[in-house]
């Protein structure tokens, strides 16, 4: 089937005539361009800029971001100039190009090219988050498509997305991309652990299927019997993936997962969240420390929901999650949800769209920290040392939220607050306790600073904080510091 504009315009909520006249003008233009080019498996190549621009819509991303999935393959692909491109575009979709266009074959080489072109990739994206979006949309559909691509190059392309894209729609929230991106890349990385995850998950899936969704008929009765405001009840089931990243923690034993099917719980507010979730307790004896309040202490990249495990009362347990629909919604599409979904209180005249949350933190501290890396190698391991690592959450007296990957220690949060503070740190209290200044931070700890002019850093603190970003302010001071010494010693 040929392509339309109009298989665009069917995914796009509200759209008006100005919208469909960008679209349209990209999708004319990427077309001609792309004209005479073929993908490997033989169609016009233009259908993968057609199929990017449907994710893209799907993903709730506004006009001009769709115009510039269309054309995000132009410089790179095709002889048009980037002059050319701005007199018929305009400057803002150029850059949304130029942030997702790999750098010339000529001046860069394998992995410095590669790297170079990560690193160019994740500035344009701390500018205009926009970037990402195009790219996750792009890597959608190339990892659906890899089956054509050369075998050779099949397993790099596989174990790329999960370790850069599938971890950046983590980053971002977007738990939808996420899983599709490595259900879809999962067999191509990684062929033998695949075919023993699917197989387990068969097994275990024949047994307690059938079971679990007796349990949700079940519930389903009690909770209309008490009257429980209740959406939507249905159940899930873990993702390829996520359950052999769980295994390999458990030694390949299915029985130590509670979470591999979860019954979801959808309900119209919040406070029916914990309404329900007094109903199953209530019924159900829960297993102890499994109970988890997202919603009062949302996960680092902004997901909400209520889980608990439960007995349910045949000598089997079953994970219950419970949100609303707007968490719902979030928890799939994460960032790119906000356009269209608002919190409920918030101002309804204040359209949020992904062009306005062109700045977020996480994006912020990646740019500070890349300033004082020096080669392509090094912004590779800094990538995943502290931008990919897992991440905690935890807070200032005053209740801001100060976001950090796991490990770090106070002296990380310090100097995440400003270099300053971490520069003259002299102590520290997590919940209200007087703490060494290497202890490291738990989830959803409080943490309070003292710092005084006097303190100084020294070499010391190199092996008791995990951030770049602190260690990199601590080699500056020291340096700094031995350059005066020099100074000192030679008059
Ligand atoms: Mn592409």
């Amino acid at each position: 089937m040929e392509p339309k504009p109009q298989d665009i315009f069917v995914l796009v909520p509200d759209i008006n005539e100005d919208d469909k006249a960008i679209i349209t003008k990209a999708f004319d233009f990427s077309k001609n361009a792309h004209r005479t080019q073929e993908r490997n498996s033989g169609e016009p190549y233009f259908n993968h800029l057609f199929e990017v621009a449907r994710n893209l819509a799907r993903m709730n991303a506004d006009p001009v971001t769709i115009a510039a999935g269309l054309l995000h393959d132009v410089l790179e692909d095709t002889d048009v100039t980037e002059e050319e491109l701005t007199k018929e575009f305009g400057p803002e979709i150029v850059f949304l190009v130029q942030g997702v266009t790999k750098l010339g074959h000529l001046k860069y080489k394998g992995v410095v090219r590669h790297a170079e072109s990560l690193r160019k990739f994740f500035i344009a994206s701390a500018h205009d988050i926009r970037v990402v979006i195009i790219k996750l949309a792009d890597r959608l559909h190339n990892i659906s498509t890899l089956e054509h691509v050369p075998k050779d190059k099949q397993q790099r392309i596989a174990i790329e997305t999960l370790e850069i894209y599938a971890r950046l729609a983590d980053r971002l929230g977007m738990g939808s991309i996420k899983s599709q991106l490595e259900d879809m890349a999962f067999p191509y990385a990684y062929p033998e652990e695949f075919e023993k995850v699917t197989t387990l998950l068969k097994d275990y899936t024949s047994f307690t299927e059938p079971h679990l969704a007796q349990v949700a008929a079940t519930l389903k009765e009690e909770l209309m019997i008490l009257e429980a405001d209740v959406t939507r009840l249905d159940y899930r089931v873990k993702h390829l993936y996520s359950l052999w990243q769980k295994l390999k923690q458990n030694d390949y034993d299915i029985t130590k997962i509670y979470d591999i099917l979860a019954l979801r719980i959808l309900v119209p507010t919040v406070s029916d969240c914990y309404h329900a979730l007094g109903i199953i307790h209530g019924l159900y004896k829960p297993l102890p420390g499994r109970f988890k309040d997202y919603i009062a202490l949302p996960k680092p990249n902004g997901y909400r929901s209520l889980h608990t495990t439960v007995f349910d009362g045949s000598g089997e347990m079953v994970e219950i999650q419970i949100r609303t629909e707007g968490m719902h919604h979030e928890a799939e599409y994460g960032i790119s949800s906000h356009v269209y979904y608002k919190e409920i209180g918030k101002n309804k005249d204040e359209k949020t769209t992904l062009k306005n949350i062109k700045k977020s933190d996480w994006t912020k501290e990646l740019l500070e920290a890349q300033k004082n890396i020096e080669s392509p190698e090094d912004f590779l391991k800094h990538l995943h040392l502290d931008f990919f690592e897992k991440r905690v959450f935890v807070y200032t007296p005053k209740g801001d939220v100060i976001e950090l990957p796991e490990g770090s220690s106070t002296i990380d949060f310090a100097y995440a607050i400003h270099s300053d503070i971490g520069n003259h740190i002299s102590g520290a209290k997590i919940n209200g306790k007087m703490v060494s200044i290497d202890t490291q931070l738990q989830r959803g700890d409080v943490v309070e600073i003292t710092h005084n002019e006097r303190q100084k850093p020294n070499r010391k603190w190199l092996d008791m904080c995990k951030t770049t970003f602190a260690k990199t302010h601590i080699r500056k001071f020291l340096k700094e510091k031995g350059g005066m010494m020099d100074k000192m010693l030679l008059r």
